[in-house]
């Protein structure tokens, strides 16, 4: 039996390229009778807005899809503190004061999530009572737990290359905002007992570091389904601020919400939008 999910944040509203993921997972675990779960990752601290939630759901019913709902993350804030104190216990973190400012400045390099992080803060003394973020020492936590895999559904089997994206942060300094999306998406697909992790391309270099965090963590380890994106006329990839026609937008124009999931469903996109499998991340 299969689960998957979409796990939208309340920072904006939805637009079509939600509506592709959101139908892609749906559609998975409908075909194989399975379970789609709806997530609602709000710890964005005064970004996530708690009106967005209600408004996704309308969405979602609009297109047609049933969902199963989770807790949302705010609601899983002691589970993600936990996991951090383990890893903490294991010394695979340590603290890091940088501004993100100093860091573009002092990044050599430039991975999927970001310029790499340059180490400043691995071997530095920082007083207890200093505001932190903690990073992931990724070196010292591939070598407990070695070479692993993970397989994605359109891609295959994958080596984990944590490295690539360097020492990631896991805890931010913002209180407001207790984990980072990689910890608590890891930790939240193991509580939703989530099988197949669908979501968009653009999200597939993330997964190397969720399998280290899942073995690190004693996690169960799921599959994965990247997805191809939607792309403007220009080629980039659907905003939330950039695209004019939000779902929420044409729901309340009286589109007609089934016969346009219909058409994503059949690769019809609608006028200027694009579907590119794979434009970036994959190699
Ligand atoms: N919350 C993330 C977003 O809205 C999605 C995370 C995921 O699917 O893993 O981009």
């Amino acid at each position: 039996m299969i689960t998957t999910r979409f796990a939208p944040s309340p920072n904006g509203s939805l637009h079509l390229g939600h509506a592709y993921s959101a139908i892609v997972a749906h559609d998975l675990a409908a075909e194989a009778g399975g379970t789609f779960l709806l997530r609602i990752e709000d710890i964005d601290g005064e970004r996530s807005r708690p009106d967005l939630a209600e408004e996704f759901r309308q969405d979602l019913e609009w297109l047609g899809l049933n969902w199963e709902e989770t807790p949302p993350q705010s609601s899983r804030v002691a589970s993600y503190v936990a996991a951090a104190q383990q890893l903490k216990a294991q010394e695979l973190l340590y603290p890091c004061r940088c501004t993100r400012a100093q860091i573009a400045a002092a990044a050599k390099d430039f991975g999927p999530d970001g310029p790499v992080y340059p180490g400043i803060c691995k071997h530095a003394t920082i007083p207890e009572d200093e505001p932190v973020a903690w990073r992931l020492d990724v070196a010292r936590a591939m070598e407990l737990t070695g070479a692993l895999t993970w397989h994605d559904a359109l891609a295959g089997e994958q080596e984990a290359r944590p490295d690539l994206a360097g020492d990631v942060m896991l805890v931010r300094k913002d209180a407001a905002t207790p984990a980072s999306y990689h910890l608590a998406a890891t930790i939240d697909d193991a509580a939703d007992a989530v099988t197949l992790v669908t979501r968009g391309a653009d999200l597939f270099a993330a997964t190397h570091i969720h399998r280290l965090l899942q073995a690190l963590l004693g996690l169960a380890v799921p599959r994965w389904h990247h997805h191809a994106l939607l792309l403007d006329a220009s080629g980039k990839k659907l905003a939330k601020r950039r695209d004019s026609a939000s779902l929420a937008d044409r729901r309340k124009a009286g589109e007609n919400g089934k016969a346009l999931a219909q058409s994503l469903r059949m690769g019809q996109m609608p006028c200027g939008i694009t579907l590119s499998r794979y434009p970036h991340g994959v190699t």
